[in-house]
């Protein structure tokens, strides 16, 4: 194995007396399954045995992990994250328009290739330590080939797995008027080293296939032929998934109803991963857009904590279970909200039952119960995840034949001791901090409470002065003028 050459791990890996956490194949998506302990063998980059009479004999240079007082679970899938986002910060309170204003169409002009680098790594290794194994990347800052290169050395060697979608996306040439005059130069350079990539090695950015290509496409509709073009040769180079942001509402008009867009373009397959899908939860739900999502397979990735925060409309995770699509979540932007996919399973389990007990209180009346369990956030965040970016047969539970990305968690952790059922405990009581061994491709990439293969202390310097650079860069610019700007020319009715 490549991966254990570069760390010099060892060639299997036994979990020993574990409790372990995992949806499998066999549970349906309102299932509550109960934890039982076990012995999990990873040899190479698998899982090849689950043993509940526990006495499994590894071979001989195994690394054994006494798993008595630990949690074996999943890792996280996020399903949307736009990883070099850890170079900017401070939008936590921002609107979505505000976002478009000031990152989109002004610091993303300002990040280097060398930012992204420092970006990207900083981004997969806060994944990593808070237990998150597999992202799928949406990387809008495809400013150059450089910008692209950098990113994937980032993330290839932060041993996190990830699906890189690369956006076919340019920034604007001028602000006012918005004007994307070098549109058709960087579609260019991104096209051709998509095509690049994907030929090299059938799109494995790594040669063990942790990283990824998939492509990131946020134009459909401005150019008909060309949306076509795009698409239809990253179907033939086998790049997917393709992802594409979903959201509708005052914020977002051009991307409402891309559902049927999409089927009418003739592009709707089940490789399409949407972000947020927030439309489909405002003003009643439309049944055609549904419906096409189910037929087509085509997913949701909702990141519940930011689709409140910045007006994108309700989260639609729940509805979707209801309707058979596949969903899973996401964290979006780790200059927004936590780089953990805790604090999103626990926002889009309570949004829920919020707004079934206020629906109901309305009504002077009250369920008897909860409808959606701790559980079911839990199989969002891992085996839903994996339905959603369409990889399950690999990856999103623990199951012998597939990859082993698996987290242990401390059950006797500050805020974990006093839990019982690790399901409940993942979902509402746990942190990064009681992540303690995270496995990735079967290489460990944390190990008791430590990221393995960089210093996080070197990272963060680094982190730093490139953030510190970038801010610099367009110091001078009025950000509040530039989005009164983008409200005016977008036609957006603030109050
Ligand atoms: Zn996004």
């Amino acid at each position: 194995m490549s991966s254990h050459t570069l760390t010099n791990q060892p060639s299997s890996i036994l979990l020993k007396n574990g409790l372990l956490a995992t949806f499998t194949k066999k549970d349906g998506v309102t299932t509550t399954p109960s934890a039982y302990r076990v012995d999990v063998l990873i040899q190479g980059d698998k899982i090849t045995a689950i043993d509940e009479s526990r006495r499994l004999s590894p071979p001989d240079d195994s690394l054994i992990i006494d798993c008595t007082d630990k949690w074996i679970a999943p890792g996280f899938v996020d399903t949307h994250r736009h990883v070099w986002m850890s170079i900017v910060d401070g939008h936590e309170d921002w609107t979505l328009t505000e976002y478009v204003a000031k990152l989109t169409f002004t610091a993303a002009l300002h990040v280097t290739a060398e930012d992204v680098y420092s970006g990207e790594l900083a981004g997969c290794l806060q994944a990593l330590h808070g237990g998150t194994t597999t992202v799928v990347d949406h990387f809008h800052c495809a400013n150059s080939a450089e910008h692209i290169e950098k990113a994937i050395q980032a993330t290839a060697e932060s041993g996190l797995r990830s699906m890189l979608c690369v956006s076919r996306q340019s920034l604007p040439s001028s602000f006012e008027p918005l004007r994307f005059d070098n549109d058709v130069q960087i579609s260019e350079m991104q096209i051709q080293t998509l095509k690049t990539l994907a030929a090299k090695d059938n799109g494995r950015l790594t040669p063990d296939g942790r990283v990824t290509l998939g492509l990131a496409y946020d134009m459909q509709g401005l150019n008909p032929p060309e949306d076509k073009r795009i698409i239809s040769l990253a179907r033939e180079l086998n790049i997917t998934p393709i992802t594409a942001h979903y959201v509708g509402g005052p914020h977002a008009k051009a991307y409402s109803k891309k559902a049927k867009m999409w089927k009418d373009a003739g592009l709707l397959a089940g490789d399409v991963i949407f972000s947020h899908g927030s439309d489909l939860g405002r003003k009643g739900c439309d049944e055609v857009e549904w419906e096409l999502l189910r037929e087509s397979g085509a997913s949701i990735a909702a990141t519940p904590e930011d689709e409140l925060g910045m007006g994108h409309g309700d989260p639609v995770i729940y509805e979707a279970v209801r309707r058979g699509v596949k969903v899973g979540l996401g964290i979006d932007c780790a200059s927004i909200t936590s780089t953990e996919m805790f604090p999103a399973m626990r926002f889009a389990l309570q949004h829920e039952r919020g707004r079934v007990h206020k629906m109901t209180a309305d009504e002077d009346k009250a369920p008897k119960y909860n409808e959606f369990t701790a559980a079911s956030a839990f199989r969002l965040a891992t085996l839903g995840g994996a339905e959603a970016a369409h990889v399950e047969s690999k990856i999103g539970s623990i199951e012998v034949g597939k990859l082993a990305d698996i987290v242990l968690y401390d059950a006797n952790s500050v805020n974990l001791a006093n839990v019982i059922d690790p399901f409940k405990g993942i979902v509402f009581h746990a942190t990064a901090a009681d992540v303690e061994w995270v496995i990735v491709n079967g290489e460990v990439v944390k190990k008791e409470g430590k990221l393995v293969r960089k210093e996080w202390s070197e990272v963060a310097k680094e982190l730093k002065r490139c953030a510190g650079n970038v801010r610099e860069r367009y110091k001078e610019l009025d950000l509040d003028a530039r989005y009164d700007s983008v409200i005016k020319q977008f036609g957006l009715e603030t109050v």
